[in-house]
């Protein structure tokens, strides 16, 4: 299956669910904050995020994302940082987030990173 153009509508970008018990979730959220991707797309694949490493019961690693605000900041903001993320994503490697950031990957073919 072939990945959807993306929407031009704002309409589809974001909302905010005011009921929510636990908004909100993330700190430092400056714009409308985005539910739209509570459960980040990006959580299997290479971020540019500032998660943490956790190992669960079961000994697999995983994020903990409490302290990003990046799929949550704005609706056109977030949907767009997502979207570009999504273009060639790259399964997570399980490590430590680097210091800069992890640069978005580029099209297969060319260096696995943006400069
Ligand atoms: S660190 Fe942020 S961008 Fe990365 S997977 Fe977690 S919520 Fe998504």
């Amino acid at each position: 299956m072939q990945p959807k153009d993306t929407t031009n509508n704002e309409a589809f970008k974001g909302f905010t669910n005011t009921s929510c018990p636990f908004l909100p979730c993330h700190k430092g959220v400056q714009r409308e904050f985005n539910c739209l991707f509570c459960y980040c797309p990006l959580i299997a694949y290479e971020c540019p995020g500032p998660y943490e490493v956790f190992t669960d019961k079961n000994g697999v690693k995983r994020k903990d994302c409490s302290a990003c605000t990046l799929p949550h900041d704005g609706y056109h903001q977030s949907w767009n940082f997502i979207q570009r993320w999504l273009e060639y994503p790259v399964p997570w490697s399980a490590n430590e987030q680097t210091d800069p950031p992890t640069r978005r990957p580029k099209p297969p073919g060319s260096d696995e990173f943006e400069d």
